[in-house]
């Protein structure tokens, strides 16, 4: 098949354009290079079947293909907010633009949402039916209501016209070219450890997140697209839930690092507690993350350890 896949440069992206290069299919990379990097997609260059097009979903494209996976979006605080207008039109126009493309070349499309449509949840750990907590006004609105959004458009474009649609709920995913400067917890904390400088944790460290390593989410986004008759929404995340504080205790432990912990404060509308409910992903996709946290971690070690030494 021919798979487009936008945002394919960023982290999550290039993982995908791999494994679908592996598949044997036809990889049609799309990006405005905002978060992502050609570094990440270099060494797929003179693959086979890929191709590189630098192009931003907010505008119109048209290519033949038969599946579209619409990952283009900056998914860190940092990159989101940097441009909050930027990012709400990438998530509602630049899925207007993609799903219009599949309507027209009658493509399936696969929508990255987030676990973020859950808001701070009053609903623990969360279930695809519940209808979040999402303060419309603030600083994560532009990227929280441009996702949820995304999905009101999914949906319609498939009610109106048809469209083959599948919608996922990705919870936080790290690996291996998460973005130095994208300010996230994984990699803010996996540096400063290496760096040997204090690690950030904001407010008191209680607030909690469950980390999937990139292979199994990519594995997870993979089954759904091909999936018979499931349109979702389906969560995919790893269930393994841990404080902040917890977290950054085991990255000091993990790096053999001398950093110590300091306190900044927790940046407005942080999600209290955040835990995928996977039954439906198990029960549909026969899928559950493989990786375990340390030894995802490791991997993400060794890679930011080599980041570092390249300079
Ligand atoms: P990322 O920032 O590394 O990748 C996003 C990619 O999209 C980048 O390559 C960027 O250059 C590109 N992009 C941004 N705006 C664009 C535009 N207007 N036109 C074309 N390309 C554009 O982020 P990621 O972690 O790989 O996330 C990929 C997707 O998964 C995003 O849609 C994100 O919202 C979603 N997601 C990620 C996580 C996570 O923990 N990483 C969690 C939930 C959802
Ligand atoms: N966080 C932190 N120190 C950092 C970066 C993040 O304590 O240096 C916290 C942040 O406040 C949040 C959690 O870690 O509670 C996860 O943050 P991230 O930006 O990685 O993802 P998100 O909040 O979007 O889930």
């Amino acid at each position: 098949m021919r798979v487009l896949v936008t945002g394919g440069a960023g982290f999550i992206g290039s993982h995908l354009c791999e494994r679908l290069l592996k598949e044997g299919h036809e990889v049609i990379c799309l990006d405005n290079f905002f978060t992502g990097s050609k570094s990440n997609i270099s060494h797929l260059l003179d693959s086979h079947g890929f191709e590189l097009i630098r192009h931003d979903i907010t505008q119109p494209v048209l290519l033949e293909v038969d599946r579209i996976y619409n990952l283009a979006c900056p998914a860190s605080p940092i990159h989101y907010q940097y441009n909050p207008v930027k990012t709400i039109k990438t998530s509602v126009m630049g899925t207007i633009n993609m799903l219009g493309l599949a309507k027209r070349v009658k493509a399936r499309i696969l929508q990255a949402s987030t676990s973020e449509v859950y808001g701070d949840p009053q609903i623990h750990p969360q279930t695809e039916d519940y209808w979040g907590n999402v303060n419309t006004l603030g600083i994560r609105s532009c990227y929280d209501e441009g996702k949820r959004v995304a999905e009101t458009l999914m949906m319609d474009y498939h009610r109106q016209n048809g469209v083959d649609i599948k919608i996922v709920r990705i919870f936080n995913t790290y690996g291996p070219r998460m973005a130095e400067n994208d300010g996230r917890v994984v990699s803010n904390f996996i540096l400063q450890a290496l760096r040997g400088e204090d690690i950030t944790v904001y407010g008191k460290g209680e607030q909690t997140r469950s980390f999937c390593f990139v292979s199994d989410l990519v594995e997870g986004l993979v089954r759904m697209m091909e999936a018979p008759d499931f349109i979702g929404p389906v969560n995919l995340g790893n269930p393994c839930e841990t404080s902040i504080l917890d977290f950054a205790e085991k990255i000091i432990a993990l790096t053999g690092s001398s950093s110590r912990i300091t306190y900044k404060p927790l940046p407005a509308d942080d999600p209290r507690q955040r835990q995928p409910d996977i039954t439906l992903a198990k029960k549909r996709l026969a899928w559950e993350p493989k990786v375990v946290v340390d030894e995802g971690l490791m991997k993400t070690i060794e890679y930011f350890s080599s980041v570092i030494s390249a300079g």
